[in-house]
């Protein structure tokens, strides 16, 4: 597979270190409300990068980490008087709820930072002691970033306009702070009245990890020092994965990611979708209104992963008569192929141009184009032919995680039904409008629902 390496600016062909498995590591959700249907173009991006490494044959490691103490979490957890664990439990729950709904595979690891602390009071321990950072007055801990001259690769702070902080004079201390400077950021926080009962114990005294530091001490748990890739939305470029990179390479040594997947934001009205904008929908406002998680995941693989996608509800209808045209098409390939059908394998068969577009850069629009152009040769074909096809079909909406909708059941009407409809239309065309009333409440009472077309009418069960 070939996917765009955000650090190095090009296409790469992706091939495990290790020869085995492909391991990488995902930036997961701050669990401190519902997860919006932005957030999750990102996760499904991701699934969709997994699901066709393992449709190609290779195995995974996939570490995502839940965000479960920083300045929002506790913020909220207080907000509504519970503990930070209970609040962040309900809303991990919720999450995982939305990735079922979603097709969104489970990771094999999923580590969340409360859990980790040692670990990360072990990381900036080492930093500290290898001059890369500092104790401040108030008993919190920064990192030097003029310490680290490789800093600002990744999101090649040269090449921008940022104003550059490097002494220990701009330290930023929020969790999320202003995008537009470079400063020392924080490792450890101090605890500070607000935190309530949300502190540690540490060298430096009593505190809690920075946002920063937890991906940086679970990559190194789980991954090691040298891992395949790290991915997650592009506002986390700068400073989160800078940040990232510089407290890995510095306590580690170690070459920390080979590959970086950055994806690109879900927009609303040419905004980002964001929960301080207030523009954000989730999968559960999307239900009310009568969708699918299948067709807002749909809708999210319709553009490609490095240019923003605008959300519109005109997209979810598109998405919609998309899935069903699929399944129509998979309906008649099933009536078509034998049921004692032997298989033999045909890889991708009419769904190869699918499945190289999802191959070529994660290319998921260009692969569900491809499955029309292939449905259209495919529902050509017949006995075991069609039989493959829709095997293959089945194979290439795998690897993109979409389970088709039931194409609409054709129903029989029984005999004694048709005659009392077209009784119906006897009498419409005679004009007796009365009579055709009485019809219609008939057909009701029967469990029919009659509609009235241009050319006859139309039968549903009621
Ligand atoms: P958070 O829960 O805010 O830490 O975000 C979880 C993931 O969603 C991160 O990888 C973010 O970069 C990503 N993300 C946030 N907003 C959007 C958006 N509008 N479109 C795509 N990804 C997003
Ligand atoms: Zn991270």
């Amino acid at each position: 597979m070939r996917l765009y390496d955000t650090l190095a600016r090009k296409i790469k062909d992706l091939t495990p270190i290790d020869g085995q498995t492909f391991r990488f590591y995902c930036c997961g959700p701050t669990v401190y409300g519902p997860a919006h249907i932005g957030n999750f173009r990102t996760f499904v991006l991701q699934d969709v990068f997994r699901r066709t490494l393992e449709t190609g044959g290779l195995r995974t490691l996939h570490v995502r980490n839940l965000t479960d103490v920083d300045d929002k979490t506790i913020r909220e957890s207080q907000r509504v008087g519970q503990t930070l664990t209970e609040f962040t439990r309900f809303w991990t729950e919720k999450f995982h709820h939305d990735c079922d709904l979603l097709q969104c595979l489970p990771p094999h690891i999923e580590p969340g930072a409360v859990e980790h602390i040692p670990q990360q009071v072990a990381m900036i321990a080492q930093l500290v002691e290898k001059g890369h950072a500092y104790a401040s007055e108030d008993g919190s801990v920064y990192f030097n970033i003029a310490s680290f001259p490789e800093y600002g690769q990744l999101s090649h702070l040269d090449e921008r306009e940022l104003e550059l902080g490097r002494t220990q004079t701009q330290r930023a201390n929020a969790d999320e702070y202003e995008k537009q400077s470079v400063s020392d950021f924080v490792l450890w926080k101090s605890r500070r009245p607000e935190d309530g009962e949300n502190f540690w114990p540490s060298p430096w005294g009593e505190g809690r990890p920075g946002w920063h530091l937890e991906c940086s001490a679970m990559i190194r748990e789980y991954l090691g020092e040298t891992f395949d890739l790290h991915s997650g939305g592009v506002d986390l470029v700068f400073p989160h994965h800078e940040n990232e990179i510089a407290q890995s390479r510095c306590a580690c040594g170690g070459h920390f990611a080979a590959t970086w997947f950055h994806i690109a934001h879900l927009m609303v009205d040419g905004g980002k979708m964001s929960k301080s904008l207030g523009n954000l929908y989730t999968l559960e406002d999307l239900a009310e209104h009568g969708w699918t998680a299948m067709e807002v995941r749909y809708v999210l693989l319709s553009g490609h992963y490095r240019k923003p996608l605008n959300f519109t509800f005109d997209s979810l209808h598109a998405a919609r008569e998309a899935m069903n045209k699929m399944a129509k098409a998979a309906q008649q390939l099933a009536a078509k192929a034998p049921a004692d059908a032997v298989l033999t394998s045909i890889e991708f068969g009419p769904f190869q141009a699918a499945w190289e577009a999802l191959n070529d850069d994660l290319n998921t629009a260009g692969a569900l184009g491809a499955i029309f152009t292939g449905l259209r040769e495919a529902v050509k074909t017949e006995g075991l032919a069609a039989a493959q096809a829709l095997a293959a079909l089945h194979r290439i909406l795998r690897a993109l995680g979409l389970v088709l909708p039931e194409a609409e059941k054709s129903v029989t009407v029984p005999d004694d039904i048709i005659a009392l409809a077209e009784q119906r239309l006897a009498v419409r065309q005679a004009k007796d409008w009365a009579q055709s009333d009485v019809l219609r409440d008939q057909l009701a009472a029967l469990g029919w629902t009659i509609k009235d077309s241009k050319d006859g009418y139309e039968l549903k069960p009621s």
